[in-house]
């Protein structure tokens, strides 16, 4: 929070009823829902593209946690419908409503093209290459943000409500909420073309003992075999590299390091794949970055971007199907997982996730996760914490997520977008977040006149979010919380 001389020297730019900032889905998803709520939206993004984790960072593939395990649809509205024009565009399949469909890996291009013909199509203002650096306050209220383009310069920006999309809870914490602090868990992914899945499978087919079922994902080799012959996804789960031979044999033999310096977990090895481009998105590393030292966290990112081509060599030379693998990008930003957070009004928690827990203010419900147990010992993946890696089931109740899991404590006017940034984290799925910027988006329109998100009707809220397609329950829900 800066004092009033400093922000008078940037000039005024513009205002808007609403401000977003960052635009990585939570924020797409914000600045889409309250403009179609008929706000005034403005939507900053430091980046040239939206997208952030999943296309900055190259995370093209949203874990289905849209569908419960009997296939009905928990999360709707904007994230169902981001899918479909997805698949309606090639750019994922079309079958993707299905529990047995663990991942809805995308195309990058048409995702990126979408999102912004979406927020267009909504009438949403966007600056992009736009790093919001700090907020301006009025006691405990933002009244507006500074911004700086990378060649403009500095200007101010005022809103009514505020959006933090940043994945940061930047907006939270230079507004005074006291957040939290984590070692964010990072990975530096990449995409490798040229490769031949077909072969990868071949591999899995006559070595069905090495397909990973109880790793990040509960699935059978069976659902692997359809996901890639009938919809052309390739999806091994995050872990698989520690089952398979290629890898495993080569470790044990000194021929491959799965630990070098600060970069761990190379040899764990989940795989996206989509027939239509012969590509392969290879999630494999994992780091800790102290996103508030710059040295340490741009000397690990570059340490991570440096392990990229000793691993591709090694793929080459030993993993089936990848012998004329060619990098055709590494990710512009590392991935990060979650640095900053707040507690919020209600601090959410992953247990709740995995039970049918109700709460009057629900603004979504999601799938419940259930978690089977591996027989690998966690320690080989993570160096400790777990006793055994656990896949994911999903179950066939759902959970709400209350409003007030996005709500700080001291900022009236501010709304958390990102899963990233609030309940520990674990509303951080692709999913979970297009859900959640649904959700502030349109609560930040509703309370854009009020200036306060505490005076907001909340049912008005959830009549609001059912107009747009949200699901809060069935009949029988609706009808105890009198909408
Ligand atoms: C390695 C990895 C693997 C994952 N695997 C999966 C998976 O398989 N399936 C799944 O569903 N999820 C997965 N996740 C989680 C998921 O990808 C992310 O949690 C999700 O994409 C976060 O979206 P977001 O919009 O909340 O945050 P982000 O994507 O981080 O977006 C934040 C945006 O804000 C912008 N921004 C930040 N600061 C500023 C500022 N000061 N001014 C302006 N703009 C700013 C950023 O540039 C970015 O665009 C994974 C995450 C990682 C890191």
């Amino acid at each position: 929070m800066l004092g009033e001389n400093y922000s008078l020297a940037a000039s005024y730019l513009a205002e808007a009823d609403v401000i977003v900032a960052g635009g990585g889905s939570a924020g797409f998803s914000a600045a889409l829902a309250a403009a179609r709520q008929g706000a005034k939206t403005i939507l900053v993004e430091k980046n040239a593209i939206l997208g952030g984790v999943a296309t900055m960072g190259m995370m093209m593939s949203i874990g289905n946690h849209i569908c419960t395990g009997d296939d009905r649809l928990a999360i709707r509205g904007i994230p169902e419908e981001l899918v479909d024009r997805l698949a309606r565009e090639s750019g994922t399949n079309p079958n993707w409503k299905s529990a047995k469909h663990q991942h809805i890996t995308f195309d990058i291009e048409v995702m990126i093209d979408l999102m912004y013909r979406m927020l267009s199509e909504a009438g949403v203002k966007i600056l992009i290459n736009t790093t919001v650096t700090d907020t301006l306050m009025d006691g405990n209220r933002i009244k507006g943000v500074l911004i700086s383009h990378d060649k403009a310069g500095r200007f101010r920006l005022s809103g009514k409500t505020f959006v933090d999309a940043t994945g940061d809870a930047l907006l939270a914490a230079q507004a005074g909420e006291v957040c939290t602090l984590n070692k964010d868990q990072a990975t530096m992914l990449y995409l490798l073309s040229d490769v031949d899945l077909d072969e990868l499978y071949e591999f899995l087919r006559t070595h069905q003992e090495q397909y990973p079922t109880h790793l990040d994902h509960d699935s059978t080799f069976a659902e692997f075999e359809k996901n890639w012959l009938e919809n052309g996804i390739f999806h091994t789960p995050h872990g698989g590299g520690l089952i398979y031979s290629f890898i495993q044999d080569a470790v044990k033999e000194g021929g491959y390091k799965k630990q070098v310096g600060n970069i761990g977990g190379l040899d764990v090895l989940g795989l996206f794949g989509l027939k239509q481009n012969k590509t392969c998105l290879i999630n494999s590393n994992v780091l800790f970055v102290d996103c508030g030292d710059p040295w340490q966290s741009s000397s690990v990112e570059i340490e991570a971007r440096g392990m990229i081509k000793p691993c591709v060599d090694f793929f080459r030379k030993a993993m089936p199907g990848f012998q004329n693998a060619k990098l055709v990008s590494s990710a512009r930003e590392i991935g990060l997982r979650g640095w900053r957070r707040i507690h919020g009004q209600y601090p959410f928690t992953n247990s709740e996730k995995g039970k049918p827990s109700r709460f009057p203010d629900v603004v979504w419900c999601g799938p419940c996760i259930g978690w089977a147990e591996s027989k690998i010992p966690a320690e080989k993946f993570f160096g400790g914490g777990l006793k055994y890696l656990g896949g994911q089931v999903k179950l066939n109740t759902m959970h709400d997520v209350p409003f007030r899991a996005l709500r700080p404590n001291n900022v009236p006017n501010l709304v958390m977008a990102s899963g990233k940034s609030y309940a520990g984290g674990c509303l951080r799925p692709i999913a979970h977040c297009l859900a959640a910027g649904q959700a502030a988006g349109v609560a930040a329109a509703l309370a854009a006149p009020l200036g306060d998100f505490d005076k907001m009707d909340i049912r008005s809220l959830q009549s609001a979010l059912l107009r747009q397609g949200v699901y809060l329950g069935d009949t029988q829900r609706l009808k105890e919380l009198g909408l």
